[in-house]
Protein backbone atom coordinates (compact mmCIF):
# COMPACT_ATOMS: atom_id res chain seq x y z
CA UNK A 1 0.00 0.00 0.00
CA UNK A 2 2.81 2.56 0.93
CA UNK A 3 4.51 1.66 -2.39
CA UNK A 4 1.27 2.31 -4.19
CA UNK A 5 0.95 5.22 -2.86
CA UNK A 6 4.71 6.36 -2.49
CA UNK A 7 4.50 5.49 -6.76
CA UNK A 8 1.12 7.17 -6.89
CA UNK A 9 3.19 10.76 -5.33
CA UNK A 10 5.43 10.46 -7.53
CA UNK A 11 3.52 11.09 -10.07
CA UNK A 12 1.36 13.46 -8.65
CA UNK A 13 5.02 15.09 -8.19
CA UNK A 14 6.14 14.49 -11.78
CA UNK A 15 2.96 15.90 -13.11
CA UNK A 16 3.31 19.04 -10.78
CA UNK A 17 6.63 19.30 -12.23
CA UNK A 18 5.18 20.03 -15.71
CA UNK A 19 2.79 22.00 -14.69
CA UNK A 20 4.97 24.02 -13.17
CA UNK A 21 6.99 24.10 -16.49
CA UNK A 22 3.93 24.83 -18.62
CA UNK A 23 2.86 26.97 -15.68
CA UNK A 24 6.23 29.32 -16.30
CA UNK A 25 5.64 29.26 -19.79
CA UNK A 26 2.27 30.48 -19.88
CA UNK A 27 3.52 33.00 -17.85
CA UNK A 28 5.65 34.46 -19.86
CA UNK A 29 3.04 34.54 -22.57
CA UNK A 30 0.68 36.60 -19.62
CA UNK A 31 3.71 38.58 -18.99
CA UNK A 32 4.01 39.74 -22.64
CA UNK A 33 0.23 39.95 -23.58
CA UNK A 34 -0.27 42.49 -20.54
CA UNK A 35 3.46 44.44 -21.34
CA UNK A 36 0.96 45.09 -24.90
CA UNK A 37 -1.81 45.50 -23.00
CA UNK A 38 -0.28 48.68 -21.09
CA UNK A 39 1.60 50.23 -23.76
CA UNK A 40 -1.70 50.37 -25.62
CA UNK A 41 -3.44 51.63 -22.34
CA UNK A 42 -0.78 53.86 -22.11
CA UNK A 43 -0.92 55.24 -25.70
CA UNK A 44 -4.74 55.48 -25.37
CA UNK A 45 -3.99 57.86 -21.92
CA UNK A 46 -1.31 59.56 -23.68
CA UNK A 47 -3.63 60.60 -27.27
CA UNK A 48 -5.99 61.78 -24.23
CA UNK A 49 -3.62 64.04 -23.05
CA UNK A 50 -2.11 64.80 -26.28
CA UNK A 51 -5.85 66.28 -27.01
CA UNK A 52 -5.66 68.05 -24.24
CA UNK A 53 -2.86 69.45 -24.69
CA UNK A 54 -2.75 69.63 -28.53
CA UNK A 55 -6.21 69.32 -29.58
CA UNK A 56 -5.98 67.88 -33.03
CA UNK A 57 -5.64 63.84 -34.51
CA UNK A 58 -2.27 62.33 -33.15
CA UNK A 59 -1.78 61.28 -36.82
CA UNK A 60 -1.84 64.68 -38.34
CA UNK A 61 -0.11 66.58 -35.31
CA UNK A 62 3.70 68.07 -35.02
CA UNK A 63 4.67 65.94 -32.17
CA UNK A 64 3.97 62.59 -33.14
CA UNK A 65 3.45 59.96 -30.42
CA UNK A 66 6.77 57.93 -31.42
CA UNK A 67 8.35 61.29 -30.42
CA UNK A 68 6.88 61.45 -27.35
CA UNK A 69 7.07 57.92 -25.93
CA UNK A 70 10.94 57.61 -24.62
CA UNK A 71 10.25 60.33 -22.44
CA UNK A 72 6.78 59.35 -21.22
CA UNK A 73 8.91 55.62 -19.94
CA UNK A 74 12.04 57.53 -19.02
CA UNK A 75 8.81 59.68 -16.66
CA UNK A 76 7.67 56.93 -15.65
CA UNK A 77 10.94 55.21 -14.74
CA UNK A 78 11.93 58.40 -12.98
CA UNK A 79 8.76 57.70 -10.52
CA UNK A 80 9.64 53.89 -9.95
CA UNK A 81 12.65 54.91 -8.89
CA UNK A 82 11.04 57.71 -6.71
CA UNK A 83 8.53 54.85 -5.42
CA UNK A 84 11.89 52.91 -4.68
CA UNK A 85 14.07 55.90 -3.12
CA UNK A 86 11.36 56.82 -1.06
CA UNK A 87 10.55 53.20 -0.12
CA UNK A 88 14.49 52.56 0.61
CA UNK A 89 14.31 55.89 2.93
CA UNK A 90 11.65 55.12 5.05
CA UNK A 91 13.01 52.08 5.38
CA UNK A 92 16.44 53.95 6.59
CA UNK A 93 14.25 56.46 8.23
CA UNK A 94 12.84 53.09 10.59
CA UNK A 95 16.24 51.47 11.15
CA UNK A 96 17.90 55.20 12.42
CA UNK A 97 14.57 54.99 14.52
CA UNK A 98 15.29 51.15 15.27
CA UNK A 99 19.19 52.17 15.80
CA UNK A 100 18.53 55.61 18.53
CA UNK A 101 15.84 53.06 20.81
CA UNK A 102 19.06 50.55 20.65
CA UNK A 103 21.10 53.50 21.55
CA UNK A 104 18.99 55.00 24.13
CA UNK A 105 18.44 51.45 25.70
CA UNK A 106 22.42 51.16 25.79
CA UNK A 107 22.50 54.64 27.27
CA UNK A 108 19.60 53.26 29.80
CA UNK A 109 21.90 50.06 30.41
CA UNK A 110 24.91 52.25 31.42
CA UNK A 111 23.33 54.31 33.52
CA UNK A 112 21.75 51.84 35.43
CA UNK A 113 25.45 49.92 36.14
CA UNK A 114 27.09 53.53 36.90
CA UNK A 115 23.65 53.61 39.31
CA UNK A 116 24.73 49.88 41.02
CA UNK A 117 28.27 50.21 40.89
CA UNK A 118 27.78 53.48 43.06
CA UNK A 119 25.07 51.48 45.26
CA UNK A 120 27.69 48.72 46.10
CA UNK A 121 30.56 51.70 46.99
CA UNK A 122 28.13 53.36 49.06
CA UNK A 123 26.89 49.72 50.36
CA UNK A 124 30.58 48.83 51.44
CA UNK A 125 31.04 52.23 53.26
CA UNK A 126 27.94 51.33 55.46
CA UNK A 127 26.40 47.99 56.58
CA UNK A 128 23.61 50.07 58.73
CA UNK A 129 20.74 49.26 57.48
CA UNK A 130 21.01 47.55 54.17
CA UNK A 131 23.58 45.37 54.58
CA UNK A 132 23.69 44.01 58.44
CA UNK A 133 24.50 40.68 58.46
CA UNK A 134 27.44 41.33 60.76
CA UNK A 135 24.67 41.61 63.23
CA UNK A 136 22.71 38.95 61.91
CA UNK A 137 24.35 35.49 63.39
CA UNK A 138 23.04 34.60 66.53
CA UNK A 139 25.72 33.27 68.62
CA UNK A 140 24.13 30.95 71.03
CA UNK A 141 27.56 30.60 73.48
CA UNK A 142 30.23 32.80 72.65
CA UNK A 143 32.86 31.02 71.30
CA UNK A 144 36.47 33.25 72.75
CA UNK A 145 38.41 30.88 74.73
CA UNK A 146 37.81 32.60 78.54
CA UNK A 147 41.34 33.93 79.78
CA UNK A 148 42.07 33.70 83.35
CA UNK A 149 43.85 37.07 83.43
CA UNK A 150 46.77 36.52 85.70
CA UNK A 151 47.03 39.52 88.36
CA UNK A 152 49.89 40.93 86.92
CA UNK A 153 48.09 41.18 84.08
CA UNK A 154 44.99 42.81 85.95
CA UNK A 155 47.07 45.63 88.03
CA UNK A 156 49.19 46.09 84.00
CA UNK A 157 45.57 46.72 83.13
CA UNK A 158 44.96 49.70 85.02
CA UNK A 159 47.67 51.89 84.11
CA UNK A 160 48.56 53.80 81.11
CA UNK A 161 51.68 51.79 79.79
CA UNK A 162 49.77 49.08 79.14
CA UNK A 163 50.74 47.67 75.72
CA UNK A 164 47.72 46.46 73.80
CA UNK A 165 50.06 45.31 70.84
CA UNK A 166 51.16 42.26 72.77
CA UNK A 167 47.19 40.47 72.91
CA UNK A 168 45.14 38.39 70.44
CA UNK A 169 41.69 40.27 69.95
CA UNK A 170 40.45 37.16 72.27
CA UNK A 171 42.59 38.20 74.57
CA UNK A 172 41.29 41.84 74.43
CA UNK A 173 37.90 40.49 75.06
CA UNK A 174 38.60 39.05 78.00
CA UNK A 175 40.54 42.02 79.19
CA UNK A 176 37.29 44.06 78.05
CA UNK A 177 35.06 41.71 80.14
CA UNK A 178 37.26 41.70 82.86
CA UNK A 179 37.19 45.69 83.11
CA UNK A 180 33.25 45.65 83.13
CA UNK A 181 33.00 42.94 85.73
CA UNK A 182 35.74 44.91 88.18
CA UNK A 183 33.96 47.77 87.76
CA UNK A 184 30.64 46.52 89.28
CA UNK A 185 28.85 46.91 86.49
CA UNK A 186 27.65 43.65 85.93
CA UNK A 187 26.71 43.31 89.45
CA UNK A 188 24.83 46.83 89.61
CA UNK A 189 23.29 46.52 86.75
CA UNK A 190 22.49 43.06 86.55
CA UNK A 191 23.88 42.23 83.31
CA UNK A 192 24.12 38.95 82.12
CA UNK A 193 27.41 37.74 81.86
CA UNK A 194 26.89 35.78 78.81
CA UNK A 195 25.40 38.59 77.04
CA UNK A 196 27.83 40.77 78.11
CA UNK A 197 30.22 38.18 76.41
CA UNK A 198 27.98 38.28 73.25
CA UNK A 199 28.14 41.88 73.15
CA UNK A 200 31.92 42.18 73.05
CA UNK A 201 31.68 39.31 69.98
CA UNK A 202 29.28 41.30 68.27
CA UNK A 203 31.06 44.41 68.83
CA UNK A 204 34.62 43.17 67.61
CA UNK A 205 32.68 41.56 64.23
CA UNK A 206 31.70 45.09 63.69
CA UNK A 207 35.19 46.78 63.76
CA UNK A 208 36.78 46.78 60.17
CA UNK A 209 40.35 45.93 59.66
CA UNK A 210 41.12 49.49 59.19
CA UNK A 211 44.90 50.22 59.50
CA UNK A 212 44.27 52.59 62.26
CA UNK A 213 40.33 52.70 63.11
CA UNK A 214 40.21 48.81 64.48
CA UNK A 215 39.02 46.47 67.15
CA UNK A 216 42.64 47.08 69.09
CA UNK A 217 41.81 50.88 68.82
CA UNK A 218 38.79 50.33 70.27
CA UNK A 219 40.40 48.29 72.89
CA UNK A 220 42.88 50.95 73.90
CA UNK A 221 40.89 54.09 74.20
CA UNK A 222 38.78 51.73 76.75
CA UNK A 223 41.55 50.84 78.22
CA UNK A 224 42.87 54.11 78.80
CA UNK A 225 39.01 54.95 80.06
CA UNK A 226 39.72 52.16 82.32
CA UNK A 227 43.15 53.30 83.71
CA UNK A 228 41.53 56.91 83.97
CA UNK A 229 38.90 55.83 86.26
CA UNK A 230 40.94 54.06 88.18
CA UNK A 231 43.50 56.57 88.13
CA UNK A 232 41.18 59.36 88.86
CA UNK A 233 39.37 57.68 91.26
CA UNK A 234 36.40 58.56 89.09
CA UNK A 235 33.84 56.25 90.66
CA UNK A 236 34.07 58.38 93.89
CA UNK A 237 32.84 61.46 92.17
CA UNK A 238 30.75 59.97 89.03
CA UNK A 239 27.45 57.75 89.41
CA UNK A 240 27.57 54.20 87.74
CA UNK A 241 25.81 55.26 85.15
CA UNK A 242 28.48 57.65 83.95
CA UNK A 243 31.01 55.29 84.37
CA UNK A 244 28.67 52.41 82.71
CA UNK A 245 28.26 55.46 79.60
CA UNK A 246 32.38 56.39 79.56
CA UNK A 247 32.91 52.58 78.93
CA UNK A 248 30.16 51.95 76.72
CA UNK A 249 30.81 54.67 74.57
CA UNK A 250 34.34 54.08 74.45
CA UNK A 251 33.84 50.55 72.96
CA UNK A 252 31.40 51.77 70.65
CA UNK A 253 32.75 55.18 69.99
CA UNK A 254 34.45 53.59 66.28
CA UNK A 255 31.78 50.80 64.82
CA UNK A 256 32.24 50.23 61.47
CA UNK A 257 34.66 52.89 60.53
CA UNK A 258 35.23 52.94 57.17
CA UNK A 259 38.83 54.10 57.17
CA UNK A 260 37.52 57.43 55.89
CA UNK A 261 37.21 60.61 57.43
CA UNK A 262 34.62 63.13 57.59
CA UNK A 263 35.73 65.78 55.64
CA UNK A 264 35.90 62.61 53.10
CA UNK A 265 31.99 61.34 53.39
CA UNK A 266 31.50 65.18 53.00
CA UNK A 267 33.46 65.88 50.11
CA UNK A 268 32.90 62.39 47.90
CA UNK A 269 29.03 63.35 49.28
CA UNK A 270 29.03 59.31 50.56
CA UNK A 271 25.59 57.66 51.19
CA UNK A 272 26.44 58.55 55.38
CA UNK A 273 27.20 61.94 54.76
CA UNK A 274 23.39 62.15 52.85
CA UNK A 275 22.47 60.34 56.25
CA UNK A 276 23.14 62.37 58.35
CA UNK A 277 23.30 66.10 56.41
CA UNK A 278 26.99 66.32 56.79
CA UNK A 279 26.95 66.94 60.54
CA UNK A 280 29.34 64.53 61.97
CA UNK A 281 28.31 61.44 59.86
CA UNK A 282 31.04 58.73 61.20
CA UNK A 283 29.81 59.64 64.49
CA UNK A 284 26.45 59.31 63.93
CA UNK A 285 27.10 56.18 62.23
CA UNK A 286 29.15 54.55 64.87
CA UNK A 287 26.25 55.56 67.31
CA UNK A 288 23.19 54.11 65.05
CA UNK A 289 25.62 51.08 64.63
CA UNK A 290 26.07 50.75 68.73
CA UNK A 291 22.29 51.08 69.22
CA UNK A 292 21.64 48.41 66.48
CA UNK A 293 23.53 45.93 68.63
CA UNK A 294 21.57 46.78 71.45
CA UNK A 295 18.43 46.25 69.13
CA UNK A 296 19.29 42.19 69.81
CA UNK A 297 18.17 40.95 73.60
CA UNK A 298 20.89 38.68 73.29
CA UNK A 299 23.26 41.37 72.69
CA UNK A 300 21.91 44.04 74.85
CA UNK A 301 23.67 44.57 78.19
CA UNK A 302 21.07 47.07 79.00
CA UNK A 303 18.46 44.54 78.85
CA UNK A 304 17.55 44.31 82.64
CA UNK A 305 17.29 48.63 82.71
CA UNK A 306 13.77 49.82 83.01
CA UNK A 307 12.75 52.49 80.36
CA UNK A 308 13.85 55.62 82.25
CA UNK A 309 17.57 54.09 82.93
CA UNK A 310 17.55 53.17 79.10
CA UNK A 311 16.73 56.31 77.84
CA UNK A 312 19.37 57.35 80.29
CA UNK A 313 22.42 55.61 78.87
CA UNK A 314 21.05 55.92 75.10
CA UNK A 315 21.62 59.59 75.56
CA UNK A 316 24.55 59.85 77.70
CA UNK A 317 26.08 57.16 75.01
CA UNK A 318 24.85 59.21 72.42
CA UNK A 319 26.34 62.86 73.68
CA UNK A 320 29.71 60.61 74.34
CA UNK A 321 30.28 58.91 71.17
CA UNK A 322 29.57 62.49 68.98
CA UNK A 323 32.08 64.41 70.99
CA UNK A 324 34.66 62.41 70.01
CA UNK A 325 34.61 64.22 66.10
CA UNK A 326 37.67 66.70 66.24
CA UNK A 327 36.19 68.93 64.36
CA UNK A 328 34.06 69.89 67.86
CA UNK A 329 37.67 70.03 69.82
CA UNK A 330 38.16 73.81 70.37
CA UNK A 331 34.07 73.97 71.26
CA UNK A 332 34.31 71.79 73.77
CA UNK A 333 37.59 72.57 75.00
CA UNK A 334 36.67 76.24 75.35
CA UNK A 335 33.47 75.36 77.54
CA UNK A 336 35.38 72.68 79.47
CA UNK A 337 38.38 75.68 80.40
CA UNK A 338 35.28 78.03 81.37
CA UNK A 339 34.33 75.17 84.10
CA UNK A 340 37.35 73.62 85.34
CA UNK A 341 38.75 76.71 87.58
CA UNK A 342 34.76 76.04 89.67
CA UNK A 343 33.94 72.73 88.91
CA UNK A 344 31.07 71.23 90.63
CA UNK A 345 30.52 67.72 90.44
CA UNK A 346 27.26 68.23 91.64
CA UNK A 347 26.10 70.60 88.33
CA UNK A 348 24.89 68.26 85.53
CA UNK A 349 26.62 70.19 83.00
CA UNK A 350 29.93 70.21 84.38
CA UNK A 351 29.64 66.38 84.52
CA UNK A 352 28.24 66.10 81.47
CA UNK A 353 31.28 68.08 79.93
CA UNK A 354 34.18 66.52 81.79
CA UNK A 355 32.99 63.54 80.41
CA UNK A 356 33.19 64.75 77.10
CA UNK A 357 37.08 65.45 77.65
CA UNK A 358 37.49 62.56 79.73
CA UNK A 359 36.19 60.64 76.38
CA UNK A 360 38.00 62.73 73.88
CA UNK A 361 41.59 62.36 76.13
CA UNK A 362 41.07 58.85 75.51
CA UNK A 363 40.31 58.37 72.34
CA UNK A 364 43.57 60.59 70.91
CA UNK A 365 45.98 59.28 73.89
CA UNK A 366 48.30 57.21 72.15
CA UNK A 367 51.29 59.86 72.91
CA UNK A 368 50.52 59.18 76.54
CA UNK A 369 51.43 55.99 76.17
CA UNK A 370 55.65 54.31 76.22
CA UNK A 371 57.26 55.24 72.97
CA UNK A 372 57.49 51.43 71.37
CA UNK A 373 53.64 51.44 72.37
CA UNK A 374 52.75 54.50 70.73
CA UNK A 375 55.02 54.95 67.58
CA UNK A 376 53.40 52.19 65.53
CA UNK A 377 50.02 54.26 66.09
CA UNK A 378 51.77 56.72 63.82
CA UNK A 379 52.11 54.79 61.28
CA UNK A 380 48.86 53.11 61.31
CA UNK A 381 47.47 56.03 61.24
CA UNK A 382 49.26 57.64 58.65
CA UNK A 383 48.69 54.66 56.21
CA UNK A 384 44.99 55.43 56.84
CA UNK A 385 45.26 58.98 55.78
CA UNK A 386 47.05 57.66 52.55
CA UNK A 387 44.92 55.31 51.16
CA UNK A 388 42.53 58.29 51.81
CA UNK A 389 44.57 61.33 49.70
CA UNK A 390 44.95 58.93 47.56
CA UNK A 391 41.70 58.02 46.91
CA UNK A 392 40.98 61.83 47.23
CA UNK A 393 43.39 62.37 44.22
CA UNK A 394 41.77 59.59 42.05
CA UNK A 395 39.06 61.33 42.55
CA UNK A 396 39.51 64.74 42.15
CA UNK A 397 38.65 65.79 45.69
CA UNK A 398 39.99 68.20 47.79
CA UNK A 399 43.36 66.65 49.88
CA UNK A 400 44.00 68.15 53.25
CA UNK A 401 47.91 68.55 53.84
CA UNK A 402 48.12 66.49 56.67
CA UNK A 403 46.95 63.43 54.95
CA UNK A 404 48.99 63.95 51.76
CA UNK A 405 52.30 62.02 51.72
CA UNK A 406 54.19 64.21 49.49
CA UNK A 407 53.71 67.09 52.87
CA UNK A 408 53.10 65.33 55.61
CA UNK A 409 56.40 63.88 57.71
CA UNK A 410 55.59 61.74 61.15
CA UNK A 411 57.67 63.95 62.73
CA UNK A 412 55.71 67.28 61.63
CA UNK A 413 52.77 65.90 62.47
CA UNK A 414 53.12 65.07 65.97
CA UNK A 415 55.26 67.92 67.03
CA UNK A 416 51.86 69.90 66.02
CA UNK A 417 49.28 67.50 67.39
CA UNK A 418 51.37 67.40 70.63
CA UNK A 419 52.09 70.60 71.21
CA UNK A 420 48.61 72.50 69.95
CA UNK A 421 45.46 69.66 70.37
CA UNK A 422 46.82 66.96 73.26
CA UNK A 423 49.43 69.29 75.76
CA UNK A 424 46.37 71.74 76.23
CA UNK A 425 43.21 69.08 76.92
CA UNK A 426 45.89 67.42 79.38
CA UNK A 427 46.85 69.91 81.17
CA UNK A 428 43.13 71.65 81.57
CA UNK A 429 42.17 68.16 82.95
CA UNK A 430 45.30 67.97 84.90
CA UNK A 431 43.94 71.28 86.94
CA UNK A 432 41.49 68.48 88.37
CA UNK A 433 43.19 65.56 88.17
CA UNK A 434 46.91 66.40 89.50
CA UNK A 435 47.94 62.56 89.87
CA UNK A 436 47.63 62.54 86.02
CA UNK A 437 50.98 64.76 85.69
CA UNK A 438 52.90 62.17 85.97
CA UNK A 439 51.58 59.34 84.47
CA UNK A 440 50.09 60.94 81.46
CA UNK A 441 51.09 64.72 80.96
CA UNK A 442 55.07 64.05 81.78
CA UNK A 443 55.16 61.44 79.25
CA UNK A 444 53.55 63.89 76.46
CA UNK A 445 55.91 66.46 77.10
CA UNK A 446 59.00 63.58 76.81
CA UNK A 447 57.32 62.66 73.49
CA UNK A 448 57.03 66.38 72.23
CA UNK A 449 60.24 66.83 72.80
CA UNK A 450 61.72 63.64 70.76
CA UNK A 451 59.47 64.74 67.83
CA UNK A 452 60.66 68.28 68.27
CA UNK A 453 64.22 66.41 68.09
CA UNK A 454 63.44 64.29 65.25
CA UNK A 455 61.81 67.41 63.35
CA UNK A 456 64.74 69.09 63.44
CA UNK A 457 66.90 66.52 62.08
CA UNK A 458 64.42 65.82 59.23
CA UNK A 459 64.46 69.99 58.51
CA UNK A 460 68.36 69.80 58.57
CA UNK A 461 68.75 66.85 56.68
CA UNK A 462 65.85 68.99 53.39
CA UNK A 463 68.18 71.96 53.76
CA UNK A 464 70.91 70.14 53.44
CA UNK A 465 69.12 68.27 50.16
CA UNK A 466 68.01 71.68 48.80
CA UNK A 467 71.55 72.89 49.11
CA UNK A 468 72.43 69.81 46.84
CA UNK A 469 69.70 70.31 44.68
CA UNK A 470 71.12 73.48 44.09
CA UNK A 471 75.09 73.22 43.97
CA UNK A 472 73.57 70.16 41.07
CA UNK A 473 71.67 72.80 39.07
CA UNK A 474 74.25 75.58 39.43
CA UNK A 475 77.16 72.99 38.27
CA UNK A 476 74.88 72.02 35.01
ZN1 LIG B 1 38.70 56.66 67.87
Amino acid sequence: MRHRHNQAQTEHDGCRKTHMTDGKRHEGKHVNKRRRRETKTLLKHMKGFQMLVFPFSLTTSPFPLSHLLPCVCRAFKINELKTEVTNHLTMLEKRVELEGMKVMEIEKCRNDIKKLREEIVSRNNSNFLDDNKKLSPCRAIPSYPTYHLSKETMEALRLPTFDAWQWEPSEMLSCLEHMYHDLGLVRDFNINPITLKRWLLCIQDNYRNNPYHNFRHCFCVTQMMYSMICLCSLQEKFTQMDILALMTAAVCHDLDHPGFNNMYQINARTEMALRYNDISPLENHHCAVAFQIFSRPDCNIFFNFDPEAFKQIRQETITLILATDMARHSEILKTFKQKVDNFDYTNKEHVACLKMVLIKCCDISNEVRPMEVAEPWVDCLLEEYFMQSDREKAEGLPVAPFMDREKVTKSTAQTGFIKFVLLPMFETVMKLFPQIEEVMVQPLRESRDRYEELKQIDDAMKEKKKSENLTMDGEK
